[in-house]
C-alpha cells in the first residue's frame, strides 16, 4: 500500500466508483429554496443557490434560475402557500389562476392559483456532477482518487483501497452507504433509515418548454417550509381522504425539464433499513398519471425508469458527527441535497478548522455549536 502524506493545503478526495451514479446524479437538480424550514436549511439553500452559481460558472454548468410553480387546486392549498411566502427570502408569492400560464403553460381547469417560487435553480444532475468533479480535478491543491474505496480511518489517517493518506483532517459523506463505513464511524440513530425514489425520464410532449419546475399540493406535505404553515393538517386530512392510494405511496410530483426537454418526472417514497432493488409498475403508473393531468397531455412516453437512494431521518435536514477526532461524517438526511449541501458544506468545514485549532469564526453552525468534541453524533434529532 502507498502511504501518502496530505501536504499542507492539499486535498484528496476519494470515491468507490469510477464516475458518480448515487443520488447526486439521480435526482431533479431542483434547488428547492421555498420548501427549506426557516433557520439553518434555508440559510444553507440561500447560501448554495449562490454557490451553484459560481461554480456553474467556473465549471461550466449550466445553472438555470427557473424558479417553479406549484399549482393549488384547493384553497386550503392557498393558505399554507401564502404562509410559507410571508418570509420574503423564500422569493415566493401566490398568484391567481390567470397568472399560472405566463410562468407555467399548463391547462389551469381546476386550478384555483399557485406559489410562484422564483429563486429556484435547477441543474442537469448528470452533467453538473460531472462537471464539478472535473472542476476538482483541475485544481492543483486537489487530488482526485476513482475506484478508491475507503474502509478505515483513524485519527491523523484515511486508508482507502490501495492508499494511506495521512491528513488532520477526513469528512465520510456516504450517501445511503453508511452502514457499509468502518463500525467506529458509522452514525448509528434508531430515526435514520433509508428512502427509496421511483423517477422517470420522459419526452417532452409536443416540444413544450416548461421552464419552471412544476408541483402540486402534494408538495405542501412533504416539506417544512410548509407543514409548518397554518392549516397544512387541514391540506394532509384532505389529500389523504381524497387520495389515500397517493399518501400510502408517498407519492409527490414534480416535473423538472431537462435542458434537452425531456422532462424527469417523480417521485416515490419508501421508507426501509433495507429498501427494495425491485421497481413497482404501478406506483410509476400513479406518478404518470399525475403528471399527464398537470400538464394536459393524453399521454406521455417513458424514456427511462430508475431509482434513487439518500438516507433519511425527520426533523433536522443534516447530520453532522465527529465520531474519531478529525475524522467526520456529513450527510444531507433529507431529499434536499441539491439544494442545501453546497451551502452546508464550508459552515461545516469552518466550525471542524475551528474545533481543530481551538479558534473560532463567525456564527457557528447550529448541528457543531456546543457539542462534544468527540461525541459519536453531535446532533439531536428534532422531529419532524
Ligand atoms: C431520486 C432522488 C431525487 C432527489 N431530488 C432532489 C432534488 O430535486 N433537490 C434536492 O435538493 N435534493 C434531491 N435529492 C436529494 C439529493 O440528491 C441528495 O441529498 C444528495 O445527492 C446527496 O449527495 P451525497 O453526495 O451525500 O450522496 P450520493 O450522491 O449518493 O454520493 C455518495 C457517494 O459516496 C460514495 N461512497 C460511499 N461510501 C464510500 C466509501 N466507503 N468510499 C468511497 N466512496 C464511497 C458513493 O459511491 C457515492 O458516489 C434527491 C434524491 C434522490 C435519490
Amino acid at each position: 500500500m502507498r502511504s501518502r502524506h496530505a501536504g499542507a493545503g492539499s486535498r484528496w478526495w476519494c470515491s468507490n466508483g469510477d464516475r458518480a451514479v448515487g443520488a447526486s446524479v439521480r435526482n431533479f437538480g431542483h434547488g428547492f429554496i421555498a420548501a427549506m424550514a426557516d433557520g439553518e436549511g434555508l440559510e444553507c439553500a440561500l447560501e448554495a443557490r449562490e454557490r451553484w452559481l459560481e461554480l456553474g460558472r467556473r465549471a461550466g454548468i449550466e445553472v438555470l434560475e427557473c424558479g417553479s410553480v406549484i399549482v393549488a387546486r384547493h384553497e386550503d392549498e392557498l393558505e399554507v402557500m401564502a404562509g410559507a411566502g410571508r418570509d420574503e427570502r423564500r422569493g415566493a408569492r401566490v398568484i391567481t389562476r390567470a397568472e399560472v400560464a405566463e410562468p407555467a403553460p399548463i391547462p389551469i381547469d381546476g386550478v384555483v392559483g399557485a406559489l410562484h417560487a422564483r429563486r429556484e435553480i435547477r441543474v442537469d444532475p448528470r452533467r453538473a456532477v460531472a462537471g464539478l468533479a472535473s472542476l476538482l480535478e483541475h485544481d492543483p491543491g486537489a487530488r482526485v482518487l476513482w475506484n478508491a474505496h475507503v474502509h478505515a480511518a483513524e485519527p491523523g489517517r484515511v486508508d482507502a483501497d490501495d492508499v494511506a493518506v495521512r491528513a488532520p483532517l477526513a469528512i465520510f459523506c456516504p450517501g445511503p452507504d453508511y452502514r457499509a463505513l468502518p463500525a467506529e464511524l458509522r452514525p448509528r440513530r434508531a430515526a435514520l433509515t433509508l428512502c427509496r425514489l421511483q423517477m422517470l425520464r420522459v419526452a417532452g410532449p409536443g416540444g413544450r418548454r416548461y421552464t419552471p419546475a412544476l408541483l402540486t399540493g402534494l408538495s405542501l406535505l412533504r416539506y417544512p417550509a410548509f407543514t409548518a404553515q397554518r392549516g397544512s393538517e387541514r391540506v394532509r386530512a384532505r389529500i389523504a381522504e381524497e387520495r389515500p392510494e397517493l399518501v400510502a405511496a408517498g407519492i409527490h410530483l414534480i416535473v423538472a425539464q431537462l435542458p434537452g426537454g425531456d422532462p424527469i418526472v417523480g417521485d416515490t417514497h419508501e421508507y426501509a433499513d433495507t429498501v427494495s432493488r425491485f421497481r413497482d409498475e404501478r406506483l410509476d403508473r400513479l406518478v404518470l398519471a399525475e403528471a399527464t393531468a398537470l400538464l394536459g397531455v393524453e399521454r406521455l412516453d417513458v424514456r427511462e425508469h430508475w431509482q434513487g437512494v439518500y438516507p433519511s431521518m425527520p426533523g433536522d435536514p443534516f447530520l453532522v458527527a465527529e465520531p474519531l477526532a478529525g475524522v467526520w461524517v456529513v450527510e444531507v438526511v433529507s431529499g434536499v441535497g441539491m439544494t442545501a449541501a453546497l451551502g452546508l458544506a464550508p459552515r461545516a468545514f469552518d466550525q471542524m478548522v475551528d474545533r481543530a485549532t481551538g479558534a473560532r469564526r463567525g456564527a457557528p453552525v447550529p448541528a457543531l455549536a456546543g457539542a462534544p468534541p468527540l461525541s459519536v453524533e453531535a446532533r439531536a434529532d428534532c422531529g419532524s
